[in-house]
């Protein structure tokens, strides 16, 4: 693997630390009913290698669906990670990019399940946004309806 730049992170309360040569630069946001529940607002996450990330303190999963699971700090509740645990995905995190100073540098770039955006909220800017259909379209395991 490639020496990238070190990023450690960490949760609201300091216990949860994470570390990563191999955080992305782009960053995405779902409004998938499952995200926009979990986070209170918008789910945004960064693509990791989870074999590339050591994580160490009191986490834990919650597994949202049969597609995927979450993760947070068991001592201060931050949001920590989401994953799928089935399909082409399974090797990474989306991990929170709140965790890292200034977001691991990363770049917000897509929106993904756009068409569920809430119609209170909008985030302009130039955004790759990927509806539903089509993003069930690219990612075959997720069936009609499906929500990670
Ligand atoms: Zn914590
Ligand atoms: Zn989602």
């Amino acid at each position: 693997m490639s020496e990238g730049i070190l990023r450690e992170g960490r949760c609201l309360c300091g216990e949860v630390r994470i570390s990563t040569r191999a955080l992305g630069g782009e960053i995405s946001a779902c409004y998938c009913d499952n995200c926009l529940r979990w986070s209170g607002s918008v789910q945004m996450g960064i693509e990791v290698p989870r074999d590339a990330v050591t994580v160490t303190g009191p986490v834990k999963t919650h597994r949202s669906s049969h597609l995927a699971e979450r993760a947070w700090c068991d001592t201060c509740g931050s949001a920590l990670w989401f994953a799928y645990v089935e399909g082409p995905d399974a090797g990474y995190f989306e991990i929170a990019p709140g965790l890292f100073k200034n977001a691991g540098d990363a770049r917000l770039t897509h929106i993904v399940y756009s068409d569920r955006e809430p119609t209170g909220w909008h985030m302009g800017g130039d955004l790759d946004r990927m509806p539903e259909k089509y993003y069930q379209k690219n990612f075959p395991f997720l069936s009609e309806g499906d929500t990670p």
